[in-house]
């Protein structure tokens, strides 16, 4: 806060905060400027009225009267002219002056009237020449009528002896001074609270320290001149030399004020980057603060890209120009700089620029220009630097933090897509990272494993049944010269079924410690099943190739050594088991080579024909193809039709494989029954036996294909494991379906349900002959 109200504009930018913040900060400042304008007004009246019109307080003989008074006003004018503009933190502008000894000077030495008119003469002078506001002019002229007075009556009150110095010389003199700068500071520190909406008191207390120097150095100018004026007139030119070191201090205030500004706004960036702003964000926010800092101004980033952004100052987004010849001129020079008058774009009358760079590569530039009065100078420059480097840093940042999240989303589907489970765990195995899979392979949500230990969250045991921690199997194993190691564990699941898995721990080491093991989770329970099946085909396939073989060969060599020799009987006899065995191999490779086309899709792979049958009498046909169950089938069929949609031929085979394998898994002497009878609109097929029983873990095991109860090693009851699977297939291929019951060492119920029949669904039925022959069902 100084004394100098001459040079208390209110720049236009404040002047336009005022307005936007709203009415009554508006009518506060025009209330100021109005009764400033009053007072001053009302105290010049008084005076003129009041005081002794004679003379001033020193006759100055070398200098005449109108001489002084042209020579005072000029003073004026030019010490209102030479401005030191200092802007405030609240931004506004105050005009560091040495108008206050001036027009000091000019109440000491001139009568009040004369006083006044050199004045207020000098700054309105000076005002129309430098073309200020109208308000403004009002209100400086106010506040320097009303200080300027009261310095005059107060000097002519206390000096009486003017041709001298003396003690009451001395007391007008700093009493005036004094009242004359309480005044102007007063009329300053309302009207900059009116602006910036703090109280007068704070105002003063803000730049309490710089006032009081003003005070005192604008006292001491105001008597040196006083003195030379008086005492040694060849003197008065070194006056010029505190007047010129009293200008250089405000330079000197008005620079540490603004680098503090400068070092507020670049801090104020720096936070805002330290947010982790967007390209964007961080671009949009330097554009706004530059143009908030410079005022007047326009800016703009260009980048090597052929990317021009500007601000929209309307809605402050980000917009982007199509790049131009003039923006490669201004992308030319990597070098901060004000620019040259032919550099300027259209209607610039200043302009700077400032590189960003990154990593020495140069990416683009921030153009700031004006378009107004105002100019931008080289010391616009050092605010500008700082904020372009930083802008820079932050760009390069977010493309950074760009490519981050590209990468990490490019993992993260990587994570969450891979069939195979994926871990990660900590030195001390605890999981940090748990994918989708392995979920699916565990049934352990990621939510419950993620923070636990890999040992807590899963139940496994090797292969001798022992339970095993699968990470502290890899730490065991792992080393910084073998970092992958494979564990092969059964996964006992909480829902009881068991998965055979393999960790493959891949370990990160530092100094020669474990930090971190990524572990591949492969769920080998179908590899594993499909491994076994191929061993149990080969062991089946081959015995069931091997029993037919051996009779086939043994009568077929009787024949041929001993043929003539047997009776008719024998021969036949012999004749029809190597028939039968025949038989028996040519089914067995059907049924192969059926089971090798049937997918587990269960797409319809076998051609066949949908027709109206009686399933009393297809189960009748399978009956007759077991003569030799000598009396053990108990056939119980339904007094009426049971009339399905089916191939009959094909319903009689799966019979067929239901009853062969009742009276095959039970001892000779234990009944089958067969029931025959309609449930839930189907028929229904029920085959019983008093047989072995099927574990309850394979009931349904014993449809997939291959798949024997019994030990394919051991093979005390012939067969493929593949009836079944066949046979099932063919059901649901019929729109029908193949269950069991069993109980282990009772016995087992083979249930075979088909569509039934009605004329309601024949009518809506599109076949309309349903005995029309042979259809792809
Ligand atoms: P196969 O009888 O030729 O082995 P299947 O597919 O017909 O092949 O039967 C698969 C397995 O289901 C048989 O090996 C047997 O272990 C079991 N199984 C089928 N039917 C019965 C039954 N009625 N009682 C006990 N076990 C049976």
């Amino acid at each position: 806060m100084t004394n100098s109200a001459e040079g208390t504009v209110v720049d236009s930018r404040s002047d336009d905060a005022v307005e936007a913040d709203g009415t009554p900060h508006r009518l506060a400042v025009n209330q100021v400027v109005a009764a400033v304008v009053a007072l001053g007004a009302t105290t010049v009246s008084l005076a003129l009225w009041l005081t002794d019109p004679r003379g001033g307080l020193f006759q100055l003989d070398w200098l005449s009267g109108p001489l002084l008074l042209v020579c005072l006003g000029a003073l004026t004018c030019v010490a209102e002219l030479v401005v030191v503009p200092m802007r405030h933190d609240d931004d506004t502008v105050e005009g560091l002056t040495l108008l206050d000894a001036v027009v000091l000077l000019n109440a000491l030495v001139l009568p009040v009237r004369e006083a006044l008119s050199v004045s207020l003469g000098g700054i309105l002078l000076a005002h129309l020449l430098a073309r200020r506001d109208f308000v403004k002019t009002m209100y400086n002229l106010g506040v320097y009528a009303t200080a300027s007075t009261a310095a005059s009556i107060l000097v002519q009150a206390l000096v009486h002896s003017p041709a001298g110095f003396d003690l009451w010389l001395l007391l007008g003199m700093t009493t005036a001074t004094a009242a004359f700068v309480t005044i102007n500071l007063v009329h300053m520190a309302l009207l900059l609270s009116a602006i910036s909406s703090q109280r007068p008191g704070d105002v003063i207390r803000q730049d309490a320290s710089l006032s009081v120097m003003t005070v005192i150095g604008t006292v001491c100018l105001t008597a040196t001149i006083l003195v030379l004026s008086v005492t040694a007139p060849v003197l008065l030119p070194c006056a010029i030399l505190p007047a010129a070191a009293m200008r250089y201090a405000y330079g000197a205030t008005a620079a540490k004020q603004e680098e503090r500004r400068r070092s507020a706004r670049v801090l104020e960036y720096s936070q805002v980057l330290a947010s982790g702003p967007s390209r964007t964000g961080a671009l949009r926010a330097l554009l706004e603060l530059v143009e908030g800092e410079f005022e007047g101004t326009t800016s703009m980033a260009i980048f090597v890209d052929g990317s021009v952004c500007r601000l929209e100052s309307a809605t402050s987004t980000l917009e982007s120009s199509p790049f131009t010849s003039e923006h490669a001129q201004l992308l030319a020079v990597p070098k901060l700089r004000l620019l040259n008058l032919p550099e300027l774009p259209f209607g610039w009358q200043s302009g700077m620029v400032a590189p960003l760079t990154v990593e020495g590569q140069h990416i683009g530039t921030v153009v700031v220009g004006t378009a107004g009065r105002s100019r931008l100078r080289q010391r616009d420059l050092t605010t500008l630097s700082p904020l372009a480097g930083s802008l820079a840093v932050a760009l390069q940042n977010a493309d950074q933090m760009d490519q981050l999240v590209e990468e990490t989303s490019k993992l993260r589907a990587v994570v969450d897509q891979a069939s195979d489970g994926i871990v990660v765990l900590d030195r001390d195995g605890t999981v940090q990272v748990w994918s989708p899979a392995m979920t699916a392979i565990t049934g352990v949500d990621a939510d419950a494993a993620i923070g636990a230990l890999l040992g807590e969250v899963l139940t496994c045991e090797d292969a001798e049944g022992q339970a095993v921690d699968p990470f502290g199997e890899g730490r065991r194993r792992l080393s910084p010269d073998s970092p992958r190691v494979s564990v092969d564990v059964r996964l006992l699941r909480a829902d009881d079924e068991q998965r055979s898995t393999r960790f493959s721990h891949a370990g990160a080491f530092e100094d020669g410690t474990l930090v971190r093991d990524v572990v591949i989770v492969r769920d080998l329970t179908a590899e594993w099943r499909v491994q076994r099946m191929k061993s149990d085909f080969i062991a089946t396939v081959s015995h069931e190739l091997r029993t037919p073989l051996t009779p086939l060969k043994g009568y077929a060599d009787m024949l041929r050594k001993r043929g003539d020799a047997l009776s008719p009987e024998k021969r036949t006899r012999a004749l029809d088991v190597i028939i039968d065995r025949a038989e028996h191999l040519g089914r067995l490779v059907e049924d192969l080579l059926a089971a090798s086309t049937i997918t587990t899709d269960q797409q319809p792979t076998h051609a066949m024909t949908a027709e109206v049958a009686d399933l009393n009498a297809m189960v009748a046909r399978a009956c007759e193809d077991f003569p030799s169950a000598g009396g053990r089938v108990q056939l119980q069929t339904s007094p009426d039709p049971v009339r399905v949609e089916c191939d009959p031929t094909r319903v009689v085979q799966v019979v067929s494989n239901m009853l062969s394998n009742a009276l095959k898994y039970s001892a000779a002497d234990r009944p089958v029954v067969v029931a025959v009878d309609e449930c839930d609109g189907r028929g229904r097929l029920r085959v019983q036996d008093q047989g072995l029983g099927i574990p309850a873990d394979q009931l349904e095991r014993v449809f997939e294909q291959f798949h024997r109860v019994e030990d394919p090693m051991v093979m005390s009851t012939g067969g493929t494991g593949l009836g079944l699977f066949i046979a099932r297939h063919l059901a649901r291929t019929m729109g029908g379906d193949l269950v069991a019951e069993s109980t282990l060492g009772v016995g087992s119920e083979f249930t075979l349900l088909l569509p039934s029949w009605t004329p309601e669904a024949q009518a809506g039925n599109s076949a309309a002959d349903p005995t029309s022959g042979a259809t792809a069902v």
